[in-house]
């Protein structure tokens, strides 16, 4: 039996290892489809801590991999579709391949997924050239061009208003003619000159230049059926996030969007003793890269004591 598994790694579940491996736990981390999580997806990381001319998404990952392997992590593939957890002392990981995992502590860094379009040209030109799931980490790269914005919710909003620092105009496309957003944050989408909102309208496929960068977005009005083109650079989805729960249902408890809920006075312990959450699969809210490995710390920490009391 394990002293402590982690499930995932990206920030969160990397960092939750370092501290983990550091305490001579000797962390086993499950890795599953997407090694190094959201962070490899993005081509430069401007804001995390420490690099001051920027790094790249995917060498900050291995660097933190390199790192947590330095202190005697063991990284393997594996995903968990059921766990029993109804053993305090013994925690039960079931893998797709029909293994049996046992631990005494579980980090669960499971991460989140954003909610994609499945439209012509999104996947073609995701990451770097054109299509992105992230204004905080990319917004930078578009300065005085235009971008698009899909979604209607806080999220679009938070980010077209973001975008706006460095844009010179923002498109936001919603398929309703009424935004889910707070009435604060529509409103500030509204009134803001370089936000134009395109309402009852949806984006029916991104377009490519001839170097395959993007080059505008074809989109229908749901309305009236009519079909155009707007020419833009950068095409931000924010249309939610998918958490990465689902083995975890019934088991833990999650919110309605399916992000797990911690106890009271915590941001990483769950209701049942010995299981931590860290990272966006429990976060909705900031989603960072550093706020990700901050809550891998303290879950690391918290196991640690945990094991320890035990
Ligand atoms: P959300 O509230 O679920 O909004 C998603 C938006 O995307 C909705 O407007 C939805 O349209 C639209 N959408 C969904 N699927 C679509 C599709 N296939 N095509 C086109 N549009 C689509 O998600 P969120 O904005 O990420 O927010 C998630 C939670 O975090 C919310 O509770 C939110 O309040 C919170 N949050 C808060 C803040 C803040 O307070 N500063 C910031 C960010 C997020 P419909 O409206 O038609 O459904």
């Amino acid at each position: 039996m394990e002293d402590v598994i982690i499930l995932g790694t990206g920030c969160a579940g990397l960092t939750a290892a370092i501290y983990t491996a550091r305490a001579n736990l000797n962390p086993l981390v499950l890795e599953g489809t997407q090694p190094g999580g959201q962070l490899t997806t993005t081509s430069e990381v401007e804001n995390f801590p420490g690099w001051p001319e920027g790094i790249d998404g995917f060498q900050l990952m291995d660097n933190l991999r390199k790192q947590a392997e330095r202190f005697g992590t063991r990284t393997e593939y594996a995903r968990v579709e059921r766990v029993d957890l109804s053993d305090p002392k013994v925690k039960k990981l079931y893998t797709e391949d029909d293994r049996e995992l046992q631990a005494r502590s579980v980090i669960i860094a499971t991460g989140a997924s954003p909610r994609l379009l499945g439209i012509p040209g999104e996947k073609e030109m995701f990451g770097g050239k054109g299509v992105t799931t992230c204004a905080t980490c990319d917004g930078a790269f578009y300065r005085d061009m235009d971008v698009i914005v899909v979604g209607g919710g806080d999220s679009a909003c938070e980010e077209a208003l973001f975008l706006t620092r460095f844009c010179s105009k923002v498109t936001l496309l919603h398929r309703r003619d009424e935004l889910r957003a707070s009435q604060i944050m529509a409103d500030r989408v509204i009134e803001h000159p370089k936000i134009e909102v395109k309402w009852s309208t949806v984006p029916e496929e991104v377009l490519a230049d001839e170097s395959g960068q993007m080059r505008a977005t074809r989109v229908r009005n749901v309305k009236d059926d009519s079909v155009y083109e707007i020419e833009a650079k950068g095409f931000f989805i924010a249309i939610g996030h998918i958490p990465n729960s689902k083995p975890f249902e019934g088991v833990l408890d999650l919110d309605n969007d399916g992000y797990f809920l911690t106890q009271a006075g915590s941001q990483v312990r769950t209701k049942v003793p010995g299981v931590f959450v860290a990272g966006d699969c429990a976060d909705h809210q900031y989603r960072q890269a550093i706020t990700a490995a901050g809550m891998g710390c303290q879950a690391a920490i918290d196991a640690e004591r945990w094991l320890a009391e035990g």
